[in-house]
């Protein structure tokens, strides 16, 4: 390796540690940090990151970059080093356009509004987060400016989350799955209520809630030397290297979805986080390709598994042995219950079907925002006019409308759209993965998710961030993100539940055992 290479890669480690430590710093202010805490952690944070911009900012990297390209020298165009090489370019480049104060000032002020946005959601009172998502709301705008060139600010900011997209062809995706999701959603309000999710919402002992999730982690293949699982109002994922992914999720004594698939998503986030080589830590490609591959492997093991019969085959007795009231209740009541689609306020709580619509609405609204169209007062309004249109429903109060996502109190403007695109993506890959080795649907069924796990591992987790998110899907699919496998999906799987009147559902799977009187 030249010097001029290593010199880089020491400057890199520098900066992914810098990043690393802010990640350890947010974490701590989500999980344990004391309240009164608040104004020093914003100010550490400020500082960490203003440090970590200005280490990668330097006229150092610029001159180590143009020295590099002039030796070549880095193997194949693929080579871990070529790709390191490209990556950093790009986000030097692009991170040079943003001044390290407005950097120090978004940390700073990122800090202080999650506190905020913290309390205002506890009060469900809007009034409060308010001047706190004005100040978020210019910071994002001042930001995407530096960022430009561009007609669309909001361009800029998505590129932060999912590179390389453009607005325009996100619209372009959602407008082709409304087309699909809204008939779909319409068709399987008019089948009425024949499936009931009432087994879900008893009364679930916490204690025992958290040693099931754990345990079905575990199963997955979330490695629990390697990473650890906290409470957080919102849940997350984020990780101090492969050896440290820490997982936060929430517990509701009346329903069980909450913790259950809550976990399970952020778990296929940590495995995604662990399954990353050495060979890339501290280099700024040691994480995932972009947040919607990231939400592709959360919803794949929460959704294309978790909701799926097959997993629950495997798990449904261990969960029956766990909680004694859903002994009499049968997989198939089960499985339905799990899979019921019903248009509700919050978005981490919504059905497959319904999912979309919530992130569609956000992604217009952020928009809305960022251009001026909508002012941030008047936010609240705009949601619930938008809820009523997409989900026929308008919110009671802020908590279960505007104020739910703890994204724009942390700066994550852009964010919502790879929600979706990861939904889209999952199916692409699933389809790809038991194409390439038919033996998973029944190893998932045995309890076996070592199969399914070592193909992300190979086809993705290795990858880290090296391939621009668009090579890596054609690299692992051979075509571009297509949103036809996703709603073959959607239109197979909820035909199914719910073109079958609940009577005969009973009598077939019930295992000869009585249906609660609770449904
Ligand atoms: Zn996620």
């Amino acid at each position: 390796m030249s010097d001029k290479l290593q010199r880089l890669k020491a400057i890199l480690n520098d900066v992914s540690d810098l990043d690393m430590t802010a990640n350890l710093l947010e974490w701590d202010q989500s999980t344990y940090m004391p309240p009164g805490g608040g104004e020093a952690r914003a100010d550490h944070l400020a500082t960490v990151r203003r440090l970590q911009h200005e280490r990668l900012t330097g006229d150092e990297v610029g001159r180590l970059l143009e020295d590099i390209a002039q030796e070549g020298g880095l193997g194949e165009e693929d080579s871990d080093d070529a790709c390191i090489v490209r990556v950093v370019k790009e986000d030097y480049e692009r991170r040079r356009k943003v001044p390290a104060s407005l950097v120090a000032e978004l940390a700073r002020h990122v800090s202080l509004a999650h506190g905020i946005w913290v309390r205002s959601r506890a009060e469900s009172d809007f009034s409060l987060f308010q001047p706190a998502l004005e100040t978020m709301v210019e910071l994002k705008r001042r930001q995407a400016e530096a960022l430009g060139p561009s007609g669309c600010l909001y361009d800029a900011l998505l590129h932060e989350f999912e590179p390389f997209m453009k607005t325009a062809q996100v619209k372009a995706v959602f407008d082709g799955l409304k087309a699909e999701i809204v008939p779909l959603v319409k068709a399987v309000g008019g089948a009425g209520d024949s499936v009931s999710d009432a087994v879900l919402r008893q009364r679930f002992d916490v204690g025992a809630q958290r040693e099931f999730v754990v345990a079905v982690v575990r199963r997955l293949g979330f490695d629990f030397d390697r990473g650890r699982l906290d409470l957080t109002v919102h849940p997350f994922c984020t990780n101090m290297s492969p050896g440290d992914v820490r997982l936060t999720t929430r517990f509701d004594p009346e329903f069980l979805g909450t913790a259950l698939f809550g976990t399970i998503h952020e778990s296929g986030h940590g495995m995604y986080e662990q399954g990353i080589p050495p060979a890339l830590r501290r280099t700024t490609l040691g994480t995932g390709a972009s947040l919607g591959f990231h939400e592709s492997q959360s919803r794949l093991w929460e959704n294309i598994l978790g909701r799926s019969r097959g997993f629950w085959r495997h798990f449904y007795p261990e969960l029956q042995a766990a909680f004694p009231q859903l002994a009499p209740v049968g997989l198939e009541t089960f499985y339905r219950a799990i899979n019921i689609v019903r248009p509700s306020f919050i978005r981490v709580e919504a059905d497959e079907l319904t999912y979309s619509l919530h992130i569609m609405l956000r992604f217009e609204l952020e928009q809305d925002l960022l251009d001026g169209r909508v002012r941030v007062a008047d936010a609240p309004a705009a949601w619930n006019s938008k809820m009523q249109e997409y989900l026929g429903l308008t919110p009671p109060n802020d908590a279960l409308g505007v104020l739910q996502d703890v994204h724009w109190s942390i700066g994550y403007i852009g964010y919502f759209p790879t929600y979706a695109l990861g939904n889209i993506l999952s199916v692409q890959l699933y389809e790809k993965a038991i194409l390439d080795a038919p033996g998973i649907p029944a190893a998932v069924e045995r309890g076996e998710f070592s199969p399914l796990l070592a193909w992300l591992r190979e086809k993705i987790h290795r990858h880290g961030r090296k391939y621009p998110p668009a090579e890596l899907i054609r690299r692992v699919t051979g075509g571009p993100l297509d949103s036809g496998p996703y709603v073959r999906y959607l239109k197979t799987k909820f035909g199914e539940i719910y073109s079958r009147p609940a009577r005969s559902i009973s009598s077939a799977s019930g295992r000869g055992r009585s249906r609660p009187r609770s449904q």
